[in-house]
C-alpha cells in the first residue's frame, strides 16, 4: 500500500517552520465541548448520583436504576481473575511487579537538618489519603493502563484508590477488572466521561470524593479535568500518543517500521516520526511501511495517522539529530543507534528514551518497569513521567529552639515592618531573648 508519509530535510529553507506546524497540537477542546461538559460538571456537583445515573445511561447506553449497580466489588474483581487465561494473569502479575519494583526506587523521605543554634528545618513527605483513577473504555479497554496509574499511588502509600470505568452497553472487561484486582484497588464503579470526573472530584451519595484524579481519557475526560483542577489535584492534560525515532540507518528497517506502527495504531491523531542521516535508510523503512501495512489489522487508523501527522526527517549528522529531538520534546524517544548511552547525555526533553536497537517502545509500555503515562505535545520540556511523586505531597517542618527564634526575629522583624505588617513584626520581635536585647543595648 502506497503511503503519502511527509518528507523533510534540514537543509531546505523553511525547515523549522513547516517541521514545528507538523508537531502543533492544541489541547484546548471547542466550545461545544467545553459548554456540554461544563453542564455535565454543574449537574453532577448539583444532584449527585441522579445526574450520574442519567449521564451514564445516556452516554453508555445504559439501564441503570441505582447507584449501587455502578459499583463492583473487590469479589466481582476477583472473579473476573479467575475467567482470564492463566497466561494473560501471568503477564499481569509479572508486569505488575516489574512496575511496582521500579516505582519503589522513586520513593522520597521526609528529611531534616538541625543549625547550631538547635533550630531543626525539614520536609515530610505524605501520600494522598484518596485518589481516583480513570481508566478509559469508551472504545478500547486498557488493562495497562490500570496497572501504570495504580502501581506507584500504592507504592506511594496511597490509603484508597478508587477506580473508574466506562462500560459502554454494560459490558464488563474482565482483563481490565483482573488488573484493578491484581493492583490493589479498592472501589471499581462502571462510569467514565466528564460525569466519572466530576463525580470524583465532588463526591455524590455513593461515589468518594477523591484528593487528586490521574489517568488518560478522551476530549471529555481531559475537558472535565481541566475544569475541576483546583477542587482536586490532576496528573496532567495528555495529548495524541506520540514516537521519535533516531535511527543512524543500522537497524532493521522492518523493525523500525513496526516501532513506528506502534504509535500510529493508537489513532489517528497519533505522530510517528523517523529522523536519520542516511537517505537510503529512510527509503527502506518506508519500503517496509508500505509492505508491512498490508499485514496489519488497524491498518486504516496506521495510514490516517502516518499521512496525517507522520514525518521522515533526513539530517545531516546525529549531533544535528540530537537537537531536533530536544525541539520535538517526544514522549517516546527511540534511539535506535550505536552507542546510545553517548547520544542520551545530549537528549534534553523526552518524557521516555528508549535506548538501542534492543529496546521497542512496546515493552515500556507494557511491563519494562518504568511508567507509560507521559508527558505529550512538547511538554516534557517541563514535566516529568507520573510517578510516586505524583501521589505524594510535601509539608515543610520548621522547629526553632529558644535562641534560632531569636537570630530569626532579628531578620524578620525588619523585613515584616517593610511591609507594613506590624502583627508579624511583633510576633517575630516577642522571640528575641531577653539577654540578647540587653546585650544590643550595650
Ligand atoms: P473514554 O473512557 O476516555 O471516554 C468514554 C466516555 O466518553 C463515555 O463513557 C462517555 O461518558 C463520554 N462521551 C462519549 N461521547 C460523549 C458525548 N457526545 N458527550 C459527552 N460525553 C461523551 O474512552 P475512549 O473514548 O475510548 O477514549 C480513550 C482515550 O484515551 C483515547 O484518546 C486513547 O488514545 C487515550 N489513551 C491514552 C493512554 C495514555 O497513556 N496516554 C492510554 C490509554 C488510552
Amino acid at each position: 500500500m502506497k503511503l503519502n508519509i511527509r518528507e523533510f530535510t534540514t537543509q531546505s529553507e523553511g525547515f523549522l517552520a513547516e517541521f514545528e506546524a507538523l508537531l502543533a497540537w492544541d489541547s484546548v477542546s471547542d466550545v461545544t465541548v467545553q459548554e456540554s461538559v461544563a453542564n455535565i460538571v454543574t449537574q453532577v456537583r448539583k444532584k449527585g448520583d441522579q445526574a450520574v445515573i442519567e449521564f451514564t445511561n445516556r452516554f453508555d447506553r445504559r439501564d441503570v436504576s441505582a447507584a449501587s449497580e455502578l459499583e463492583i466489588s473487590r469479589e466481582e474483581m476477583a472473579a473476573a481473575k479467575l475467567r482470564v487465561s492463566d497466561e494473560l494473569v501471568a503477564s499481569l502479575e509479572a508486569a505488575a511487579k516489574r512496575v511496582n519494583d521500579y516505582h519503589e526506587h522513586q520513593k522520597q523521605p521526609s528529611w531534616q537538618y538541625q543549625e547550631s543554634n538547635g533550630t531543626i528545618l525539614g520536609q515530610k513527605v505524605t501520600p494522598l489519603d484518596r485518589v481516583g483513577v480513570y481508566v478509559p473504555g469508551g472504545k478500547a479497554a486498557y488493562p495497562s493502563s490500570v496497572l501504570m496509574n495504580v502501581m506507584p499511588a500504592k507504592v506511594a502509600g496511597v490509603s484508597e484508590i478508587i477506580m473508574v470505568v466506562p462500560t459502554p452497553d454494560g459490558v464488563v472487561n474482565d482483563i481490565v477488572l483482573a488488573a484493578a484486582y491484581i493492583a490493589g484497588v479498592d472501589r471499581v464503579f462502571t462510569i467514565g466521561g466528564a460525569q466519572a470526573v466530576a463525580a470524583l472530584a465532588y463526591g455524590t451519595e455513593t461515589i468518594p470524593k477523591v484528593d487528586k484524579i490521574v489517568g488518560p481519557g478522551n476530549i471529555f475526560v481531559a475537558t472535565a479535568k481541566r475544569m475541576v483542577f483546583g477542587a482536586v489535584g490532576i496528573d496532567m492534560i495528555a495529548g495524541p500518543s506520540e514516537i521519535l525515532v533516531v535511527c543512524d540507518g543500522k537497524t532493521n528497517s522492518d523493525w523500525i517500521a513496526m516501532d513506528l506502527f506502534s504509535q500510529a495504531e493508537h489513532d489517528e491523531d497519533a505522530q510517528s516520526i523517523l529522523i536519520s542521516p542516511d537517505l537510503d535508510f529512510i527509503k527502506a523503512v518506508k519500503a517496509s511501511m508500505e509492505r508491512l501495512i498490508e499485514t496489519q489489522s488497524r491498518n486504516a487508523i496506521i495510514q490516517v495517522s502516518l499521512e496525517n501527522r507522520g514525518a521522515f526527517v533526513h539530517v545531516k549528522d546525529m549531533d544535528e539529530a540530537m537537537d531536533i529531538a530536544n525541539i520535538v520534546a517526544a514522549e517516546h524517544l527511540e534511539l535506535s543507534v550505536d552507542e546510545p548511552e553517548k547520544w542520551a547525555q545530549k537528549i534534553r526533553h523526552a518524557g521516555a528514551i528508549f535506548m538501542g536497537r534492543h529496546t521497542p517502545e512496546a515493552l515500556g509500555d507494557y511491563c519494562a518497569g518504568p511508567n507509560h503515562v507521559l508527558p505529550t505535545s512538547g511538554t516534557a520540556r517541563f514535566s516529568s513521567p507520573l510517578g510516586v511523586y505524583d501521589f505524594q505531597k510535601r509539608s515543610s517542618l520548621i522547629n526553632c529552639s529558644p535562641q534560632g527564634a531569636s537570630d530569626l526575629a532579628k531578620i524578620a522583624s525588619p523585613l515584616a515592618r517593610g511591609e507594613s505588617l506590624e502583627a508579624h513584626a511583633m510576633s517575630a520581635e516577642y522571640r528575641i531573648l531577653a539577654d540578647a536585647v540587653s546585650a544590643e543595648k550595650s
